[in-house]
């Protein structure tokens, strides 16, 4: 099991993990900022619990973030 964590309030809109992990992210066409898929909303800390699959992408997409703003534990 992993937890991914995302503060979207910062994010910047440059793409980077829509690019390396595309069945999690996705771009809003509202605001220009990510979304990460089927998370929630805890006051601004948008969170999902995922099997280990989906680690090593989504990883990489929070290594690539410029502005550091994706966790995974
Ligand atoms: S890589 Fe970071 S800043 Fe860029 S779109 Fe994704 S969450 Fe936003």
């Amino acid at each position: 099991m992993m937890t991914i964590t995302f503060k979207r309030q910062k994010c910047i809109g440059c793409n980077y993990c829509m690019e390396i992990a595309p069945r999690r992210w996705q771009m809003s066409k509202k605001d220009g900022r990510s979304n990460l898929i089927g998370a929630t909303d805890k006051k601004g800390f948008w969170t999902i619990k995922l099997g280990e699959e989906e680690r090593e992408e989504n990883e990489r997409a929070a290594s690539a973030c410029p502005v550091k703003i994706i966790e995974i534990r």
